[in-house]
């Protein structure tokens, strides 16, 4: 396939790598799969994500294009193979595409074997072709409802329409897509036959993910929380569910639906403990890596990314912050714990 070429990004080629080997955690656990928010901005503002006044971060605490190219170049020498670009919307980033092109140069070298995004869909109607001329051949779109209305109260400033055009608009330049649909309590929950019979009629798998606890968002967390175990349940009761192996090297377990010939994934943070095999980590906009969603601790790559042209001490810093990666989170939702379990919002270690 024919790919643009990656212009405007300085590229700086991998050094140490072999030295320093592949990254594995005090658990033996592989970190192959790097999740890399670029902005902590959005054009949605979902009731479950963000307030709706959020604080955005000053432009000059953001890393670079270049920077974030360095960074992740540094990643996939040390063995990650998958690599999620995400946000806040990863879209809006301005000169994003750039970075895209650049960092297409790890899958023609075969060192890379999946670029992918998570977006919520509304800038694809633009940007769709580029992608997929740039090696990228999966997305993950997010879409809680195919109700104008709601996902107007939903998102509180997106279109419908806008994201439904922008699906179309990946479909047809060949993007393979994946629905994610966070699942609401009293909100979506009536929904998910026909957006599930909705997105395998496209044949588009579909994902449920379960509220996790991230960021104070001025609304009870408690109230939007549905557990995955019982949406399943009732689902089982209207089509068949067949256990599949299907894996994506992301958290989701899926089934096949027998009626609609598709599948269908559950995220389940909270009903199930998924850390066992973990085997990613997420670094921010401004180049904190967080080893697990779930927990407080990180490591500031910004400083050892900008303290010297080569990667020495950025490579010493991954290393000390892997060695630390958690066994797992803890998340709770309870009437005990009515805060949420940690302060930063998904906007900003990236969905
Ligand atoms: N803007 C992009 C999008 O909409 O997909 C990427 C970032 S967004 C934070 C990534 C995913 O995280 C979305 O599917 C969103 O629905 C989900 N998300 C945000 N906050 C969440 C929360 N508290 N619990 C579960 N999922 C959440």
């Amino acid at each position: 396939m024919e790919r643009m070429p990656a212009n405007g990004v300085e590229v700086r080629e991998l050094d140490n790598v072999s030295e320093r080997g592949a990254l594995v955690d005090p658990f033996g656990r592989d970190i192959s799969y790097l999740r890399v928010s670029v902005t902590d901005r959005c054009d949605f503002r979902c009731v479950y994500c963000m307030a709706e006044n959020m604080a955005f971060l000053p432009k000059a605490d953001l890393l670079s294009l270049e920077e974030l190219d360095r960074l992740c170049s540094a990643f996939i020498g040390r063995g990650v193979r998958k690599l999620r670009l995400t946000g806040g919307e990863p879209l809006v980033r301005r000169g994003i595409m750039t970075l895209v092109a650049s960092l297409s140069r790890h899958l023609d070298s075969g060192r890379l074997d999946e670029l992918t995004l998570t977006t919520n869909g509304s800038q694809l109607g633009k940007f769709a072709a580029e992608l997929k001329a740039h090696g990228v051949r999966r997305l993950n779109v997010s879409l809680d409802t195919l109700d104008a209305d709601k996902f107007r109260s939903i998102t509180r400033w997106g279109s419908l329409d806008q994201v439904l055009s922008g699906i179309d608009a990946a479909q047809a330049a060949g993007l393979e897509i994946k629905i994610n649909t966070v699942a609401l309590k009293g909100v979506n929950e009536d929904e998910f036959p026909r957006l599930i019979e909705w997105a395998h009629g496209r044949g588009m798998d579909l994902t449920l993910i379960e509220v996790m606890p991230l960021g104070e968002i001025g609304e009870g967390r408690l109230e939007q929380y549905l557990p995955l175990s019982m949406v399943r349940a009732r689902l089982a009761e209207r089509y068949h569910l067949d256990e599949i192996d299907y894996r994506t090297g992301g958290p989701a377990r899926y089934v096949r639906i027998a009626e609609t010939g598709g599948r269908l994934g559950f995220i389940t943070p909270l009903t199930h403990n998924f850390c066992e095999s973990c085997n990613r980590v997420r670094i921010t906009c401004t180049g904190t890596l967080y080893m697990c969603l779930g927990q407080e601790d990180a490591a500031d790559l910004r400083r050892p990314l900008r303290a010297s042209e080569g990667n020495e001490l950025l490579l010493a810093a991954i290393d000390e912050a892997i060695a630390r990666k958690p066994k797992g989170h803890d998340f709770v939702i309870d009437r005990r714990h009515r805060r949420p379990a940690l302060a930063r919002h998904m906007s900003v270690t990236g969905g």
